[in-house]
């Protein structure tokens, strides 16, 4: 059946991120008329920030007049780093992209699902490839010291350069040097190769970073798919009494705007929620609220996780090296089975990040904590006068610094509600609920003390984590997680809405384990997959029926309608 012409678009996908841009050129591919809503502006090389002092430029927090593509949002439980912008986290990402191990396809609800460890590798090829995934060849200062730390502490040979999304020069041609587009063909933008200023975080401005922007994006673009910056979505509601059936409609205002906002209305025959693990919880928590969504599953929320992750790090003041050289992250070690250790860095010059940095302080978390690092602080003000002062000091923070990424493959996940807080009881909000995720990984401040010992530094903990026993990350995932019915998740396998008809989540919210690495590269391979199971538009029947729970049913209706579907790029 060919698609309806009353309707706008065939497809509208929220959010313009990994899972988002992957689903936007699927669908087109797929004869779809596609529309991505996406809240965050359009950046180029020339808008970019120079550094993170142009805090407007850098933050997103419209409503103070900060339109920039990095947010931070504070929960009880975590605080949660993430991309806004046209491209999604790509903008902000260091880029780093490595495979889920794959323990991980045999944790939480998605186990049994599939035959995952059959499945992904295919999807993994693929995303790798659109991605511009190679070994990252430019190893700085910060990658060297990291080396070093890891063999004097026994682990030397677990230490391994990243797998980045980088286009880089091969070993002994120039670096930053223009090419004709080399990932497609011919068919994608012209790049530069790095040049190593290790601004990754702060948006590439030397084109060689593979942001969405270039490579999935800009192939849908080509493909017609229609881009809507700075249109966030407010509202999804189902246009019949079919649960679907019968299309949406969405409507949306623009982001940006603080009166006149601009609502607009769109419908379309089918919705693909790709608004992040936050943002997508965040829409469908109001939308069941007030009345647009009420069948979505109790389990929104659940199985949030946050990949047990900690960030501490080393300043080196006076350091002869410029450690802030290289790509964000250029390498990784780990220093037990579960626990990998990455070291990250921000440009030089970007130095706004050492407002949330002071001394590392052990401890179990609580006020035994706070008085441990009031002791510290105290004890090597006196010792160290200088020393000290150049850790709290914020000028040439980013490039004495070397910040060490913790992520644990270990169970352990917190919870969001929809829920007015005791502060503020005129409307409800996101909070997060459940066991604190622990902000002390005693090996990990170990490690960093090795490397302060063999650098001649400082080490550092996060403000936040000592104060309020909060812990940062940038991998937020899961959420709507994946399952076999409404009682255990939000989403079916082929990431169909439980309970909606012609409705998906392809976002780092269906992520159902904790991956222990960085989760950009399994969210595209997930939204790969989830793609493939659509059929051509040619033989849409538009009845992707997940309302149905008979997951019997459900598999004999599948292998029907299912088209194999070889991704043609
Ligand atoms: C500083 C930093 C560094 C990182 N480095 C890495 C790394 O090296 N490797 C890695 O794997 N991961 C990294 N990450 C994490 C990575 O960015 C995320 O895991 C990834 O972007 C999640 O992809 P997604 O598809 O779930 O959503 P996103 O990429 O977050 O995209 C969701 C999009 O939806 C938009 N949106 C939300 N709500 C609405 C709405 N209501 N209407 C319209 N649009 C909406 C948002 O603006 C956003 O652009 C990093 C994150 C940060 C913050
Ligand atoms: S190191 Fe610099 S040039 Fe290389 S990808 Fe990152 S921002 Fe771009």
């Amino acid at each position: 059946m060919s698609p309806a012409p009353q309707f706008d678009f065939d497809f509208i996908v929220i959010g313009s991120g990994f899972g988002g841009s992957v689903s936007a050129l699927r669908l087109a591919e797929k004869g779809y008329r596609v529309a991505v809503m996406e809240m965050g502006r359009r950046w180029t090389r020339e808008n970019l920030p120079r550094t993170s002092w142009s805090i407007h430029r850098w933050f997103w927090r419209p409503r103070l007049g900060l339109r920039g593509f990095f947010n931070m949002r504070f929960f009880r439980h975590v605080t949660i780093l993430h991309g806004c912008a046209v491209g999604g986290g790509s903008i902000t990402y260091a880029s780093t992209l490595l495979r889920a191990p794959e323990k991980v396809w045999d944790m939480g609800s998605w186990a049994g699902l599939a035959d995952w460890k059959a499945e992904m590798p295919r999807h993994f090829d693929t995303a790798s490839r659109m991605l511009g995934v190679i070994e990252n060849r430019i190893l700085g200062p910060a990658d060297h010291l990291l080396k070093k730390t890891a063999e004097a502490s026994g682990c030397g040979h677990t230490y391994y350069r990243t797998h980045v999304g980088i286009f880089q020069s091969a070993a002994g041609e120039p670096v930053r040097q223009t090419y004709p587009d080399p990932f497609f063909g011919g068919e994608g933008p012209e790049r530069s190769t790095c040049n190593a200023c290790g601004g990754c975080m702060m948006g590439c401005q030397h084109g060689a970073k593979n942001t969405l922007d270039l490579n999935y994006l800009y192939l849908a673009e080509k493909r017609g798919v229609q881009i809507f910056a700075e249109t966030k979505v407010i509202d999804v509601r189902p246009l019949g009494t079919d649960n679907g059936g019968s299309g949406y409609e969405v409507h949306t205002v623009k982001s940006t705007a603080w009166v006149r906002r601009q609502p607009r209305r769109f419908t379309c025959r089918a919705v693909v929620f790709a608004a992040s693990s936050l943002g997508t919880m965040e829409l469908l928590f109001h939308l069941r609220e007030k009345g647009s969504l009420p069948g979505i599953s109790k389990r929104l929320g659940k199985h949030v996780r946050t990949n047990s992750e900690s960030l501490i790090g080393v300043r080196v003041g006076g350091c002869a090296d410029d450690l802030s050289k290289g790509v964000a992250i250029g390498s990784g070690v780990y220093i037990d089975q579960d626990t990998h250790i990455e070291a990250v860095r921000y440009p030089n010059g970007s130095d706004a990040m050492s407002l949330l940095a002071t001394l590392l302080t052990d401890g179990r978390p609580g006020a035994q904590r706070i008085a441990l690092w009031l002791r510290n602080v105290f004890r090597s003000a006196l010792r160290h006068p200088i020393k000290t002062t150049r850790v709290f000091w914020p000028r040439g923070w980013a490039r004495e610094s070397v910040i060490l990424l913790c992520m644990q493959a270990l169970e352990g996940h917190i919870e969001m509600r929809w829920e007015r807080p005791w502060f503020w009881p005129f409307r409800k909000f996101l909070v997060s609920r459940g066991t604190k995720v622990p902000t002390f990984i005693p090996q990990a401040n170990a490690f960093a003390k090795k490397v302060a010992e063999i650098s001649g530094g400082t080490s550092m903990s996060m403000l936040p984590e000592i104060l309020f026993n909060v812990p940062a990350t940038a991998h937020c995932i899961g959420g709507c997680v994946i399952a076999d019915s409404p009682k255990r998740g939000v989403v079916d396998v082929r990431h169909r809405v439980f309970g909606y008809r012609n409705m998906y989540v392809c976002d780092g919210s269906v992520v159902s384990a904790n991956l222990g690495v960085n989760p950009s590269l399994t969210i595209t391979a997930l939204a790969e997959r989830a793609m493939s199971f659509i059929p051509p538009a040619s033989s849409a029947t538009w009845d992707s029926g997940s309302s149905v729970f008979d997951n019997t049913r459900l598999a004999e209706r599948d292998s029907a309608l299912r088209v194999p579907s070889e991704p043609s790029v």
